[in-house]
């Protein structure tokens, strides 16, 4: 293939996946960050490689929660009241979401993107870089009611719709497959295909090593333009210099929206940003990722300790933290793990850069040729880096995926034409 010149802007995992891919495929990629890989989203999230997943964020058994999330700063759902009015129209979008039909095309599509990320990782990074930083131990849902709500009935049905392999753990089970969890979970569900990685930066920054090593070069600086004339992408401006190239991935996360804009693009991704604490050296670690569901977050072990990762609160990507809420996930360790110690805890604040209808915006885009976007994976960008990293190389190389791509389209909200 001809080595076309490609610019992949972020370093995140989805970028640094996609700058691989393509660099193998015979693309001269240039992957440009204004940070260093993996310092954005990708480096604090859960781990959770959650294979086959297929749930999306929007469900209807949601709407008589959200007078909580309005009233209870500390809730796994918070929407801050000051941000409200810039927030509307993309809550608006996400409570249209809530539809059947919606909600069922976004599953498939989401487990589609899922359903091959651990063989994807193993694929990108080789079988020593991934036996190193991927774990296949599964994860456990655990519950502290006996009845299911409304939404994980919901969740069931779509999981058994999609064939997600799922077992069900009873109480005096529970502690058997994880002897360092609480008294206080009436019921649990394990999820035996999900995998984790130890140290989600690490493994951005091993994909990043990966495409120096295939011929790709790496670039520090901040993309402030995406060029085009006419109707074909010609490189981006950074503060420094223009770089000229036929092809140019937007990957940068968040920010993707943004750069986007000053294409005269305007897509509705928003920040549902997370928060996670990591307890250093701690006195136990579970054997498995453990999700507390109606808390909204994961304990994972990983390589700094044990890290509690989740939660969602709506705002602008730009507000300054809430320290609270990072408080309250260190508050749940002990609540799961009860007399756990550690070393002096770290916090972190992460934007997932999400959709309302919970699919990434992945392909080509119609009337600036060569330009990809490869952004908005909110809750699951880890789980999705390689199936974009694959779909984008089809796309460039107009191979027919094996799948509709549709879903992911970039032209399924208005704005883009
Ligand atoms: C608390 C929490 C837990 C999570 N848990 C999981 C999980 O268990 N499993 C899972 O699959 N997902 C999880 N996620 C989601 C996942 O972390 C994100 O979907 C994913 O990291 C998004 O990757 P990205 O590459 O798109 O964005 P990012 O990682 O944010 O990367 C974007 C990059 O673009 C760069 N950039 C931005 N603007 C510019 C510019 N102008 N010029 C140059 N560079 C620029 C940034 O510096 C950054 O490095 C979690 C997220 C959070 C917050």
């Amino acid at each position: 293939m001809a080595t076309a010149r490609t610019i992949v802007v972020g370093a995140g995992v989805v970028g640094a996946a996609t700058a691989l891919e393509l660099a193998r495929e015979g693309h001269a990629v240039t992957l440009i960050d204004r940070d260093e890989p993996g310092a954005g989203c990708s480096f604090g999230n859960a781990g959770s490689l959650s294979a086959g997943a297929c749930v999306p964020i929007a469900l209807p058994s949601m709407l008589p929660e959200i007078p909580r999330w309005l009233r209870d700063p500390l809730g796994p759902f918070r929407v801050r009241w000051r941000y409200l009015p810039r927030g509307l129209p993309w809550l608006l979008r996400f409570l249209w979401a809530m539809r059947r039909g919606t909600v069922q095309r976004s599953a498939a599509a989401i487990h589609q993107m899922t359903a091959g990320t651990t063989e994807g990782y193993r694929r990108l990074l080789g079988e020593a870089a991934f036996t190193d930083l991927v774990r296949r131990a599964g994860q456990l849902l655990v519950f502290e009611t006996d009845h299911p709500s409304a939404s994980e009935d919901v969740a069931r049905r779509l999981r058994e719709e999609f064939g997600l392999r799922m077992e069900p753990v009873a109480a005096a089970e529970l502690r058997q497959i994880e002897p360092a969890l609480a008294p206080i979970f009436r019921r649990g569900i394990l999820f035996p295909d999900y995998a984790h990685t130890t140290n989600p930066q690490r493994l951005t920054r091993t994909l990043v090593n990966a495409l120096q090593q295939a011929g790709g070069s790496v670039r520090r600086a901040g993309v402030t333009r995406i060029e085009r004339l006419g109707g074909q992408v010609i490189g981006v401006a950074t503060e420094a210099e223009t770089l000229a190239a036929e092809r140019v991935v937007l990957a940068a996360g968040i920010a993707s929206a943004g750069l986007a804009r000053g294409l005269g693009l305007v897509v509705p991704l928003q920040a549902e940003r997370g928060y996670h604490v990591v307890l250093p050296a701690p006195s136990v670690q579970p054997r498995r990722p453990v999700a507390h569901v109606a808390r909204a977050f994961i304990a994972t072990p990983m390589e700094q300790g044990l890290r509690l990762a989740g939660t969602v609160e709506i705002d602008s990507a730009l507000a300054p933290p809430n320290p609270a809420r990072a408080e309250v996930l260190a508050t749940l360790a002990r609540r799961l793990f009860p007399g756990i110690e550690s070393g002096p805890p770290t916090t972190w604040l992460g934007n997932r850069p999400s959709f309302p209808d919970s699919r990434p915006m992945i392909g080509l885009v119609p009337g600036v040729a060569g330009l990809a976007f490869a952004f908005g994976h909110g809750h699951l960008g880890l789980t999705g880096a390689p199936f974009t990293a694959r779909l984008i190389a089809d796309l460039y190389a107009e191979r027919a995926p094996g799948f509709d791509p549709a879903p992911y389209a970039v032209t399924r909200f208005r704005g883009i034409a």
